[in-house]
Formats: C-alpha cells, structure tokens, sequence
C-alpha cells in the first residue's frame, strides 16, 4: 500500500472529522520522514536495536507473568521514535509547574475550600468519603507533623483547535504515586541511540535531558533532613503486585547514594507490625520512618479494612506524609472542577495576577454534575454533544472515564439523581495524531496513529509557612494508540516516549 494510503485508511479509522485527513497528512510526514516510517528492513532493524538499548540503558519492567520477581524483566513499554512537542507549549508547562505545586500547597491547606468543594462528591462516592473522613480525623485531632512533602505530575494534552492553534490543556494533576518520574530518567538516551543508527544524527539534539528521579529525591532528601533523625528511614508504601518496581528503585538508589535509608512495605506490612509511640513517632520494626511515600492508596482496590487503618495510623503520625491526606484531596478531580469557577484562582493567589493568568491559560472547560440548575445544564450539554466531553468518575490509574454513548447511558441512568456528583463532565481535548510504531512486550510492531500526553513533574518542600523548595522536576511524555480513549502507561494502553521539541 502507498504511503498516503495507508495515512488516509488509518486517519478514516480514528475519527471521521474531515479536518483531520488533509493534515494529519502533513503532521504525519513531520513526525518521522517518510523514508524511515516506511522502510520495514530499517524498521525492524530499529526494532531490535530498541529492545536491547532500552534494556541496557534500564528501561525495564517486571513481567505480568512474574510481577513480584526480578529473574524475568522485559523493557517497558516505549515508542520506536520520540514524538514532536512544539517547544513553547513545553516550556509554558515547565514555566507554570511552580504555580501548580504552590496551589496544590495552598489547596490542602484551606480546609474550608476543600469542604465545600467535595461536599456533594463524598454524599455519593466511597472512595473519596473514606479519604475525607481520614482528612476530617486528622483536622480534629490537629497535625502533628508541619513538614510538607509534594511531588506530583501535571498532565496535559495539546488542544488542536479548528482555528489550526495548538494550546496547552491540562488533563489532571496527580499528588499520589505520581509515576515514571524514574524510567523517564532513562529513556532520553534510548531515543538518541534509535536516532542515530536511524540515521537523524541532528535530531539528538531536540530530545532534552531529563531526570525526575533525581529530582523526587531532592525533595525527600530535604524532607528527610527536616525531619531531623540520622537513623530514621525513607518508607515506600507500595503495592501488593510490584511490576514496575524499578521505577520507584531509581529514586530509592538517589537516596541510598545520600546515605538515606529506605525500606518498602506494604500496607498489611504496617497494619501487621507499625506502631504510633507516645510522641506519634512511626515505627515499624524497631525503625523510626522519616517519610512515608505512597506509590500506592491511589484507588479503591488498594484497600481493605486493614489497609484503612494503616494509612490512618500513618496520616495521624509525626512521619512526614506523600501526600498528607489534605494534598492527596488537593489532586481529585472534583476539585480540579472547582478550580474553572470564576474567582476562585484570584482567591487562592491574592497578589499573583500572573500566576493566576498562567495556571488558568492552561484549564479545558470542567462543568459540574451537582444537583441543582448548573447541574441540569451540564447534563443537557453533554447529551447534546457526547464526543465533545470526557465523563470523570474521581477515581486514578487510567481506564476509569466514559466516552461517546456511554456518556449518554450513565447521564441518562442517573438523570436527576445525586449518583451523578460522583462524576465532573470535561471539554475533550483533541491532539493532533502523529504516526509511530509502539514497542511492547509480546505485541507484533505496527504503524499506529498516537496521540501523546505530556507530563510535568513538580516537588515542593514546606515547613510551617516557609516554602523551602519549589522546582520542576523533569518531564514524561506517554504516547497511545488513537484507538483507546483512556488509559496509562500501568493500565498497559500508553507507553513512554520523549519529546522532540520543534
Ligand atoms: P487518571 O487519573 O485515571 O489518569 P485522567 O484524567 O488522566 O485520569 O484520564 C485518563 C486518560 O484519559 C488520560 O491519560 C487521557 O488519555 C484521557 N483523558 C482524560 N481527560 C481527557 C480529556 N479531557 N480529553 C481527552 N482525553 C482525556
Ligand atoms: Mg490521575
Ligand atoms: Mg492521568
């Protein structure tokens, strides 16, 4: 099949939009030359060169079939090439990460807010009124810990809008477990490597250093040293199925080469053997810890009864918490929704006008599902117009939104009735789709039509009122198929990329 066939069949197979045939056909051409896109001998060339790279540089994961064990690791999943990103919107989302984590910071502080903003979400979602009542818990009791801890990644998708203007959206911010901060480190030197046997030796240059890990570490590093005790550890609360664990090991090893010790355990390891002393120092096992850092607590699976007490037990303690419950709160997306109304921004930066101009350059259209006028409206809108929205139960891990029809029979399900504040409706943003080949485990290569997300890291440090530390950490680029609405790099849809900035 000639080239701009097979261009043509697969843009028809994404979406029928008209707009998109004429120039996806440009957009593809400039995202790999046609040479190397269509070349199969050089492909698969790449193709082997790629797995070997990836495992060598340490772009590795554990496999599904033996997730708990390291005899057996594959890489992980990543795309054949890096992905065009246009350098200014890159640099907008690094230049308004600090704004982020200083709202995140401000959020969590401001119980009222956080009241109101999730009053009509925890009268019907579990999961979300399990976590307040731990947040409600520890206000009463008043926190005993004034180290605060953040390190988290803003998402976004780039907006192609009919007008042919590419802008930043914001697709969520995630303060627990934000992941990848660790493989990204490594995957620079994988792209390069592909690009030079490819033969586009000029482009390494376009594919920028990058090291979250080292930057998460930094902050614990910070978090660690406040807390103040030499022998007090850094505790990675992880999951039951560990198959990405050499992700969390990249900054484990950036703390260990500070001297800083750090264990992982689980939550039926503390629920089972930690302990609150007097002063509500943590132990488990004999070992006081400094921090706990959740790479896991993000959704309802996570937990049983235990589990609850566990992380009870850890929010009430003198342990430095990441996320504390209040900033874990900070990062649902009902609150995301609640930050679009007018005034609310100006509220949370009194006398930061730019800042409230760059965080909110970045917002789509979120639109409340409360019972109630406004409520009703959203409802008619997205019936009027499904494909045009994304329906977000607040929930995390990927897979968990509803798209198209399936909007029209959740909304139609639930009509007037409270079930729907457990969702928020959001504009849907569309990128522009790029073709790439996606490397996976056991998967045969084919040409896909991608569109990518690019992730922001950001970590913060504060004591009391004074911010310590505030940066950006690094970056993730994830790229899927254009066939799957939803999904991340864990729920096995997305891979890891890198941006190319043009
Ligand atoms: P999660 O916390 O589960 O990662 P997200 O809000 O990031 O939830 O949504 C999961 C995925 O769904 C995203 O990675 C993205 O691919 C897709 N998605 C989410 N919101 C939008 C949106 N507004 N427009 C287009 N795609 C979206
Ligand atoms: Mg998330
Ligand atoms: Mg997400």
């Amino acid at each position: 099949m000639k080239f701009l066939d097979m261009l043509n069949n697969s843009a028809t197979k994404v979406q029928d939009d008209n707009r998109v045939n004429s120039r996806l056909l440009q957009m593809a051409s400039k995202a790999v030359p046609e040479d190397v896109l269509m070349n199969g001998a050089l492909i698969k060339d790449l193709e082997a060169v790629a797995k070997d790279i990836a495992l060598l540089h340490g772009v590795i994961m554990r496999t599904k079939d033996a997730p708990n064990s390291s005899e057996v690791v594959s890489y992980a999943p990543f795309t054949l090439f890096p992905s065009p990103v246009p350098r200014v919107l890159f640099h907008q989302a690094v230049a308004v990460q600090m704004h982020f984590n200083r709202l995140v910071d401000k959020i969590s502080q401001d119980s009222a807010f956080l009241h109101e903003a999730l009053a009509s979400t925890i009268k019907v979602d579990d999961f979300t009124a399990r976590l307040f009542s731990i947040y409600r818990h520890v206000l009463q009791e008043g926190r005993s810990q004034s180290i605060v801890l953040g390190l988290n990644r803003s998402d976004y998708m780039l907006d192609w809008g009919a007008d042919g203007n590419t802008t930043l959206k914001q697709i969520e911010i995630n303060t627990i477990a934000a992941s990848f901060g660790g493989l990204s480190s490594r995957t620079p030197d994988v792209h390069r490597h592909i690009l030079k046997v490819a033969g586009r030796l000029e482009e390494q240059k376009l594919i920028l250093d990058n090291n979250p890990a080292a930057g998460f570490a930094k902050a614990l590093a910070t978090a660690w040293r406040l807390y103040g005790s030499a022998r007090a550890v850094v505790m990675f609360l992880v999951e039951d199925v560990q198959m990405n664990i050499y992700d969390h090991r990249y900054v484990e090893n950036e703390l260990w080469n500070r001297n800083i010790p750090v264990i992982r355990r689980r939550f039926e390891d503390v629920y089972k053997t930690a302990l609150l002393d007097q002063d509500k120092r943590l132990f488990i096992d004999g070992r006081e810890v400094a921090i706990v850092y959740f790479r896991n607590g993000y959704m309802p699976q996570n937990y049983n009864e235990q589990s609850w007490e566990a992380r009870l037990m850890m929010e009430r303690s003198l342990a430095v918490k990441c996320p504390d419950i209040s900033t874990h709160l900070a990062g649902t997306k009902k609150v995301q929704q609640e930050l679009v109304r007018p005034g609310v921004l100006e509220k949370f930066f009194p006398d930061d006008p730019e800042a409230v101009t760059q965080i909110r350059a970045t917002f789509a259209g979120l639109y409340t599902l409360d019972v109630g006028e406004e409520g009703d409206n959203t409802v008619a809108m997205a019936l009027a117009n499904p494909d045009r929205f994304v329906l977000k139960p607040q929930r995390e891990g990927g897979g968990n939104n509803i798209y198209g029809a399936d909007i029209c029979q959740v909304l139609t399900g639930v009509k007037g009735s409270s079930e729907r504040m457990a969702y928020i409706l959001m504009d849907k943003v569309q990128p522009q789709p790029v073709y790439n080949y996606l490397l996976r485990r056991g998967c045969p290569l084919k040409l896909s039509t991608c569109l990518s997300e690019l992730g922001i890291f950001g970590v913060y440090v504060r004591q009391g009122t004074d911010m310590l530390l505030n940066e950006c950490a690094g970056h993730l680029l994830r790229t899927k198929s254009a066939e799957h609405s939803d999904g991340g790099v864990a729920a096995g849809v997305a891979v890891l990329d890198n941006p190319l900035l043009v």
